[in-house]
């Protein structure tokens, strides 16, 4: 596919488009070495910037890297970049760290030398009316013991990559990924939550997926709303059996479920509130 309108940030210096950086020998080129996280500049907000970036910092140290940049100044470059943008330009922004070299074991990188970089693209928000049909995948989330899934770093991601082509090879647009005790865990790239007799569900935090931003503002934007929100075991049973589903995201937001496996269903009215609410918390505050 062809790139869409970038701007990048690396060593002191915006550069359009995609330059290269890494070389055959750098290790995350070889191992995968690299964290980043992902946020959103659009109607020119940037909710949860700050958040966004402070976990890129906590996933580089969760991999054995270096941190070299403060959230703060993320933030600062966030900003400048966006200038590079036209004000009704929806724009991904995705803060990276990689390992340049290999460390004194080899295969881990050394935490020397931690690089960073700043990748602003256009993207389009999806259209308020968009939803995703889901289907169970058969693969599933590692454990915390056997992939370092409290980072957002790029090698847990070929797992989900499998997850998501499979799904889209049965004609669905994502799908529910399981923990390896048979719980429902995540969807590909986005959280997902369940509404059964008005109250709103969502898997509880066991560490096999990502805890993401979305997912954690949604649950205070609902609760304070005066929803029911309960973070807890959910099986495939209970979503199939769902009044509504809907995923969070950085990059759709709050998207609704219009279809799982053979069964269909409506777009729900918890779904449409949790999205206005978002819109307001994020009109509402000024970016840094
Ligand atoms: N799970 C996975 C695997 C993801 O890639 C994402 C997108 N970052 C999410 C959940 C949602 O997280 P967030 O709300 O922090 O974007």
């Amino acid at each position: 596919a062809e790139m869409s309108k970038t701007r990048t940030w690396v060593e002191g210096k915006w550069y359009e488009g995609n330059p290269p950086l890494i070389g055959p020998r750098t290790h995350s080129f070889w191992l995968g070495s690299n964290v980043f996280d992902g946020a959103r500049g659009f109607e020119g907000v940037m909710p949860d910037l700050d958040l966004h970036c402070a976990r890129l910092n906590r996933s580089a140290v969760n991999l054995g890297m270096k941190p070299t940049m403060r959230f703060e100044e993320m933030v600062e470059l966030a900003t400048e970049g966006m200038k590079k943008f036209e004000a009704d330009e929806a724009v991904y922004i995705r803060p990276m760290y990689w390992a340049e070299n290999d460390g004194p074991g080899i295969i881990d990188g050394d935490p020397e030398s931690t690089r960073f970089c700043m990748c602003l693209f256009e993207a389009p928000m999806p259209p308020k009316g968009a939803s995703n049909s889901l289907t169970l995948s058969p693969f599933r989330r590692p454990t915390m013991e056997s992939m370092p899934v409290n980072a957002k770093a790029g090698c847990l991601y070929p797992n989900n990559a499998r997850a998501s082509r499979e799904a889209k090879s049965r004609g669905f647009d994502n799908a529910i990924m399981l923990d390896a005790l048979g719980n429902v865990a995540e969807l590909t790239s986005a959280n997902i939550f369940m509404v059964k007799d008005g109250e709103v569900l969502t898997p509880y935090w066991n560490g096999t997926f990502l805890n993401g931003i979305t997912r954690q503002r949604i649950i205070k934007l609902l609760s304070s709303a005066g929803y029911n929100v309960h973070e807890t075991t959910l099986t495939y049973k209970d979503f199939y059996e769902a009044d509504e589903i809907f995923s969070t995201g950085n990059y759709g937001k709050v998207v609704p479920v219009h279809k799982l496996d053979d069964r269909t269903m409506d777009h729900g009215p918890v779904a449409a509130k949790a999205r206005e609410l978002y819109w307001e918390f994020a009109h509402a505050k000024v970016p840094a």
